[in-house]
């Protein structure tokens, strides 16, 4: 388990050498899958969840790249459950913006078990950032309507890991008022 824990972190942060997160502070990307990782790790999440937790930006991130990463090279390397979830929490980033995020709140609910604890992860870890880095251009309404779909997306992702869903709860929560907070 160590061992392949390991070997997909050492793989996404190869595939995200140069990638940068969006806050100001512009912390190495793969400083994002490696917390997403650990919140399941720390939630008894399954093994596959927590690979693909590593994996999870590999394919989209890497479609500029001269040799992008598929989703062949992830099941040869990984195997085919990991490889599925990856599948299952990636956008099609052929599609706008906006149906993208749509279609991540209408697809959650059919995502399987796995997918739905990877995708609750990576809102939390998101909607963490979005108080403590937030981009640097973006204004305080559209961090708050970014955090109300991430509440939207969750709703869809239950009933699997009750643990990680209360600390997602929490963490929406928290977001959310310190949102407020900055807005007096
Ligand atoms: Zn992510």
């Amino acid at each position: 388990m160590i061992a392949r824990v390991l070997a997909a972190a050492s793989f996404a942060a190869a595939v995200h050498a140069t990638h940068r997160r969006k806050g100001v502070a512009q912390e190495p990307y793969i400083n994002h899958p490696l917390e997403v990782a650990q919140i399941l790790a720390e939630h008894d999440a399954p093994e596959a969840a927590i690979l693909a937790a590593l994996l999870h930006d590999t394919v989209e991130d890497s479609g500029d790249d001269p040799e992008p990463v598929t989703l062949d090279a992830l099941t040869a390397r990984f195997g085919a459950e990991v490889a599925s979830i990856v599948a299952e929490v990636s956008d099609d980033k052929s599609l706008p913006k906006e149906m993208r995020k749509a279609l991540q709140v209408r697809l959650g609910p059919k995502k399987s078990d796995g997918a739905k604890q990877v995708k609750l992860a990576d809102k939390i870890s998101n909607l963490r950032a979005m108080v403590s880095a937030p981009p640097a251009n973006w204004d305080h309404a559209r961090r708050v309507e970014y955090v109300g779909w991430g509440g939207r997306v969750a709703a869809g992702l239950r009933g699997v890991n009750p643990s990680l869903e209360a600390l997602f709860d929490e963490t929406y929560r928290d977001a959310m008022t310190a949102l407020a907070r900055e807005a007096v």
